[in-house]
């Protein structure tokens, strides 16, 4: 037995392809260019994740233009407008908002997974987005003839597609986005606003087996985006009892750069349930110094003194470039810090008498 370990999801893209989603919108580039640029970057970051030993990797996220709005990757029924989330450096993301029904989505995750495993032997992960962030699309004023409720249904099903598709797509595993929990307790420090996301996001668990809900698991950050975070100062207390109510096998709860990990794995030992997997962040995407091996060891030892070996994996934080246009992080220092993390749960597993 070894330590399970897992990329979040995302790698910076190279420059090229930056420019290249950024020709595609300007209508100046064509799909069929498009796609041997994305499909070169997705061949070199396939390459750079297999030279780090990792055990399971993903398609760095090539060609997302997000990790939240992929799926409405040429929808024609989208405004602009919809709800901001501010960062602590003063920049900002703006959603779109619904402009008229019906919800679906136009692009599937699963598309990005089976372009991966053609590129590789490894077991591939596959990250999607939370039902709970779709539903900030809906706008506050309404939509005539289509109710909350109604739009809701329509993005349990498509959330539920979502996920059904990748895992009969070959994933290893499906990770839910959930970067808006940690956000919503801000917005609503009541903590009900929390309570509606987890019970959406749980309203698409309910359409899995116990068998398929081992494979698909829940990654919580304070969100990560140009070096910055929304919502790094929200106590854990208040959040993971509640995110730990989620029906899903495996937690991916962003540690590393937590002030007191302590306190943290002490409120998650609290609440990890028996059939849960917790993935603790043991690599800071933000912080651009490398994480030796010897470091990784120590935070998953530290970890192992609060949590039962069978339910305790390592990953990062988050991902290294949840937004493709992000360039705070270089590739090269992204791949040093997996291969840091891989290296040190190996370190750990010996210590631990596992290998
Ligand atoms: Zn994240």
């Amino acid at each position: 037995m070894q330590i399970p370990t897992e990329p979040i999801g995302s790698v910076p893209r190279p420059p090229e392809l930056i420019q290249a989603f950024n020709d595609r919108q300007a209508g100046v580039l064509s799909a069929a260019q498009f796609d041997l640029i994305a499909t070169a970057a997705l061949r070199d970051t396939i390459r750079r994740f297999e030279e780090t030993g990792s055990p399971v990797i993903t398609d760095g996220e090539q060609t997302k233009p997000s990790f939240a709005t992929y799926p409405l990757a040429g929808l024609t029924n989208l405004a602009p407008g919809g709800v901001t989330i501010p960062f602590e450096d003063g920049h900002t993301r703006q959603l779109p908002c619904l402009a008229s029904a019906p919800f679906h989505y136009a692009t599937y995750a699963s598309q990005y997974l089976a372009a991966a495993r053609q590129l590789t032997t490894l077991p591939v992960k596959q990250a999607v987005i939370s039902a709970s962030a779709l539903s900030l699309l809906y706008p506050a004023s309404g939509i005539p003839n289509y109710s909350r409720e109604a739009f809701l249904s329509d993005l349990v099903a498509e959330a539920v597609a979502d996920i059904r598709s990748c895992l009969s797509t070959g994933a290893d595993s499906v990770q839910i986005d959930f970067t808006e929990a940690r956000l919503s307790l801000k917005l609503d420090p009541s903590g009900a606003l929390l309570k509606s996301f987890v019970a959406l996001n749980n309203r698409v668990l309910d359409h899995f087996t116990p068998d398929q809900l081992r494979r698909i698991g829940v990654h919580t950050c304070p969100g990560g985006d140009r070096d910055s975070t929304h919502s790094a100062d929200v106590d854990y207390a208040a959040l993971l009892p509640v995110l730990f109510q989620l029906r899903a096998g495996r937690f991916y709860v962003q540690l590393a750069s937590e002030k007191d990990p302590l306190r943290v794995l002490k409120i998650i030992a609290e609440n990890l349930q028996p059939h849960q997997t917790v993935f603790v962040g043991v690599i800071d995407p933000i912080n651009p110094e490398v994480e030796t091996a010897e470091t990784v060891r120590d935070r998953i030892l530290l970890a192992a003194d609060f949590l039962p070996l069978a339910q305790l994996g390592a990953t990062d934080d988050c991902g290294f470039a949840p937004f493709a246009d992000d360039t705070s992080t270089s590739r090269d220092i992204a791949f040093a810090k997996i291969r840091a993390r891989v290296a040190g749960v190996h370190l750990a597993g010996q210590q631990l008498g596992l290998s």
